[in-house]
Order: structure tokens, then C-alpha cells, then sequence
């Protein structure tokens, strides 16, 4: 080697060394697809036999859904899909139809006008609380409790009922990246049973939050909750979120990316009822569940997560849904608060 060939190798590694070990650590602590495969393959095994928690009953056409499902389904930004158990069979997406009709008024009307109509904080009382809404006027509530959730229906754009519906419609499918129906016996069930609703939906009426048409949105409200979904689904609608906004999968984007962290922010604060705290403690993943056994979770910019498994907890979140989402996000790293200190990161 001649002196300049020498000293440019030299300089070559000094340049090329330090880039070269960032790549390494980065690569040995890197998920690859058998790490997420093995995450969702375990937790179902670790919690399918797992017999805690009860159907929902109050809308009776939920307590009649096969307490056995248990599908878990993971999506990554890059469109990779790992599964374990039942993905396919459907329920009603119910509360988790909350999160995608806060996105598409954040499309419409912007952030605004949900926390100025609405509001984004949690309540501290139940999700259809009428003694909530009398406390706060109407206001500073947030999107995913009742009052919050139908005055947000209400809110969508369309000159008739059928016009809005095609609305939220299309919402749920661009996110989920299918054509989704509705499940007409609990569609029905629930609309039999909504007075509840009916009754929140004439308060914030009279509260001037609705504007109009209050039973109405009620209406559209239940048919949004009675959208059958699967696992693969509701995966692949949290890993929309997880992406920017954008299906990883059909590349279609229901939403800018800059509308991403207000939904994240209240699935963060509101999105597992009264134990939306304890989970964020727990997990650190935005979420969101329904009282059809549904659940879905986002760490952004690694995975979308769901889980489909009717039995409830007391607080009304899926008992199975928590266990194996809590457990696949920490094998894989995916709590976005946890960081370690930059020392550490370079020594891995
Ligand atoms: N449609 C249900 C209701 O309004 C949704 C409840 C939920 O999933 O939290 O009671």
C-alpha cells in the first residue's frame, strides 16, 4: 500500500466506522418479522384459554356474540400483516367507530372546531354520563364519550342523512382499506334499546353543541357502532394511524398526517373509559376499545395493533384484547415513551 493509499483508507474508516457501528446497534436491537410473528403467535396462545370478563348485555344483540372469538392481527407501516386465531370472523365495531368519525371531522372542519364544540378532555365519569354533560354545559368534553361522540356525527357535512352516512362509510372503509357493512340485528337491537342516547343527543342539543336534527344523529350514530369489522380490520385502521394517515396497504389517506396526533392524544387520554390511565401507565399506546370485544392500539411509526374478544372487564374493555396488546408492545418495544438514554443506545 502506497503512503496516500495509506492514509485515504485511513480517513476512510475514520468516516466510515462511526456510521458503520450506529448501523450495527440499530440492526441488533432492530424487530425483523419473526420477532413480530412470534410476539402475536405467543400472547394468543398465553391468553386464549384465558376465561375472564363478560359479554356486553345492555344492547341484548352484543351478549348473543361467541365469547370464544379471539383474533389478534398486527399491520406495519410498510404493510406486513401478522395474525393469530380468528381475524376473520366480524363484530360491531361499536366505541372504536369513535376514533375514525373524530377524523374525518378533523378532515372537514379541522381541530378547531372540535375543541371548541366539543372539547379533548376526559370527563373523569362514565362514557354516557348525563350528569357530565349538566357539570360542563355541554362542553369540554371530548369525542369518544357519548355526548361528545354523537354531537362529533353531527358534525359531518352532507345535505341528507343518506349523504353523511356516505361519509362515515367511506371513512371507516379508506381506513380499514375494504367496503364494510352494517350488522343489521345489532343496528337494530341497539336502536330499540338508544334512549339513553337519545335522551344525551336532545341535551346537547339544547346545549346548542348538536345544531340540529338531534334524533338523527343519534340514528347515525348507531348505525357507525353497528359496522361489522375483524380483527385484520381494525388492525389495519390503527395502523393508518401508525402511518401518517395513510392505509399501508392501499395507500389511500383518509387524512392529512397533521390530523394524526390530536386523535392519538385523546385515544391517549380517553380511549379505554375509566381506565384509560391505568392502560397509558401500563403500555403507553394510544387506544381505543368498544363494547363489542374490540380494541385497537397505535405506536407510531411501528405497528397498528387490534384485537377482537367480546368478554369485558368492569371498566367494559376486552379482558384478552389488553393482556395480549400489552404484551406483543412490549416485546416489541412498542411504548413510545420508553427511551433509553443515548449513551446507553450507542453501547447496545
Ligand atoms: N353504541 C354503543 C353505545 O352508545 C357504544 C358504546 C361503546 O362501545 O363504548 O352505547
Amino acid at each position: 500500500m502506497s503512503p496516500l493509499q495509506r492514509k485515504t483508507s485511513e480517513v476512510l474508516w475514520f468516516v466510515l466506522a462511526p456510521a458503520l457501528l450506529t448501523l450495527a446497534s440499530q440492526y441488533a436491537v432492530a424487530q425483523g418479522p419473526a420477532d413480530y410473528d412470534r410476539a402475536v403467535k405467543a400472547a394468543y396462545e398465553k391468553f386464549k384459554n384465558l376465561d375472564e370478563g363478560k359479554n356486553a348485555d345492555y344492547i341484548p344483540a352484543l351478549a348473543k356474540v361467541d365469547p370464544h372469538l379471539f383474533g389478534i392481527a398486527l399491520v406495519t407501516p410498510d404493510g406486513k400483516v401478522y395474525t393469530a386465531g380468528d381475524v376473520t370472523s366480524e363484530v360491531s365495531i361499536q366505541s372504536v367507530s369513535k376514533v375514525f368519525t373524530m377524523a374525518r371531522v378533523l378532515q372537514q372542519s379541522g381541530e378547531k372546531a372540535i375543541e371548541d364544540n366539543i372539547g379533548v378532555d376526559a370527563t373523569g365519569q362514565v362514557f354516557n354520563s348525563i350528569n357530565a354533560i349538566e357539570q360542563f354545559k355541554g362542553k369540554e368534553m371530548n369525542p369518544f364519550v357519548n355526548p361528545g361522540a354523537i354531537t362529533t356525527t353531527s358534525m359531518i357535512d352532507g345535505a341528507t342523512p343518506d349523504s353523511v352516512w356516505h361519509s362515515i362509510i367511506n371513512t371507516l372503509d379508506d381506513f380499514a382499506g375494504r367496503t364494510l357493512t352494517v350488522n343489521q340485528d345489532v343496528y337494530k337491537s341497539e336502536s330499540e334499546t338508544n334512549q339513553r342516547n337519545q335522551a344525551i343527543s336532545m341535551l346537547m342539543f339544547a346545549y346548542e353543541r348538536i345544531k340540529a336534527n338531534p334524533l338523527q344523529a343519534t340514528d347515525l350514530y348507531t348505525r357507525q357502532c353497528s359496522v361489522n369489522v375483524n380483527a385484520r380490520d381494525l388492525a389495519m385502521m390503527a395502523a393508518t394511524l401508525a402511518n401518517g394517515g395513510r392505509n399501508p396497504v392501499t395507500g389511500r389517506q383518509p387524512i392529512d398526517s397533521r390530523h394524526v396526533a390530536p386523535i392519538l392524544a385523546v385515544m391517549a387520554t380517553a380511549g379505554l373509559y375509566d381506565d384509560s390511565g391505568k392502560w397509558l401507565y401500563a403500555t403507553g399506546l394510544p387506544a381505543k376499545s368498544g363494547v363489542g370485544g374490540a380494541l385497537i392500539a397505535v405506536s407510531p411509526g411501528k405497528f397498528g395493533i387490534a384485537v377482537v374478544s367480546p368478554p369485558l372487564d368492569a371498566a367494559g374493555n376486552s379482558v384478552r384484547g389488553q393482556r395480549a396488546i400489552a404484551d406483543i408492545s412490549a416485546a416489541l418495544g412498542g411504548n413510545p415513551y420508553s427511551q433509553l438514554p443515548a449513551s446507553a443506545t450507542a453501547k447496545r
